[in-house]
């Protein structure tokens, strides 16, 4: 049995939806997957659960401000606590993550799945047994993943690609960085692959049709999308027409 609680970060907005999930594992090793922002009553609903326990350690999917700027909060309240995340420059004070590398976690273990795209630090955490996979941003229950272009650390072509790796794993369940429990993992990613699928022939049919700047392009594109959502759309594209060797030849705008 996984002894598992979502603590919400409590950072509702435009990009977060509801505010993102932090997951508890409890037993030996308290475990918190997510660092959450640092909200004063995230910690306190996260004090009550450890009940005077310390918390061992943070396992950050990827360094994206939602997911890690609560860390120093944590380490503030719980000193020793061990924060892992992927290696990047601003991750120096952080233990670094290994791809397949397998971490305690609660009374389990869980293995470390990097899954670069939605950002080049991007990992999940795998847990056999259940056969449940804490995704961070890789996908959700409810909407889209904003892929953005290199400039912003994405990559189309790796997202693409870590999807199917994960879709290798068959997950049962899937416990996301943003909204609800995926209770069908593999049919999401099908789903996802087709969807990317479709923008792509949608973008190829602007190029065709001459419409050959971004905005104009997001526009078509994205017309049933309310324009709040725009600028991440836009960086979509932009991750697109890169995939597609098109971004600064065939197209231009951007950022
Ligand atoms: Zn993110």
């Amino acid at each position: 049995m996984v002894l598992l609680t979502n603590i919400p970060a409590r950072n509702p907005g435009t990009l977060t939806g509801p505010g993102n999930n932090t997951w508890l594992l409890d037993g030996a090793h308290p475990t918190l997957i997510d660092a959450g922002v640092g909200h004063p009553e995230h910690l306190e609903e996260l004090s009550r659960h450890l009940a005077g326990r310390a918390l061992s350690r943070v396992l950050v999917t990827h360094g994206h401000p939602d997911h890690s700027s609560g860390v120093p909060a944590l380490r503030e309240r719980w000193p020793a606590v061990d924060v892992h995340r992927w290696p990047s420059p601003d991750a120096s004070a952080c233990v670094p993550l290994r791809d397949g590398e397998q971490v305690p976690a609660g009374d389990l273990v869980l293995e470390v799945v990097h899954t670069p795209g939605h950002a080049a630090d991007h990992v999940c955490f795998w847990e056999p047994r259940s056969r449940g996979l804490f995704c961070g941003d890789m996908m959700t229950a409810t909407t889209t993943i904003m892929v953005p272009p290199a400039a912003r650390g994405g990559s189309l072509r790796e997202y693409l690609a870590s999807l199917q790796r994960l879709a290798a794993l068959g997950p049962a369940v899937a416990w996301p960085g943003h909204g609800p429990v995926i209770t069908d993992p593999v049919g999401r990613i099908a789903e996802y692959l087709a969807h990317r699928a479709e923008r792509e022939r949608q973008v190829l049919a602007c190029l065709n049709d001459g419409v050959t700047d971004l905005d104009g392009i997001v526009a078509r594109v994205y017309a049933d999308t309310p324009p709040a959502l725009w600028p991440a759309a836009r960086l979509t594209v932009e991750a697109l027409l890169e995939k597609l060797g098109k971004f600064g030849r065939d197209v231009v705008g951007g950022l």
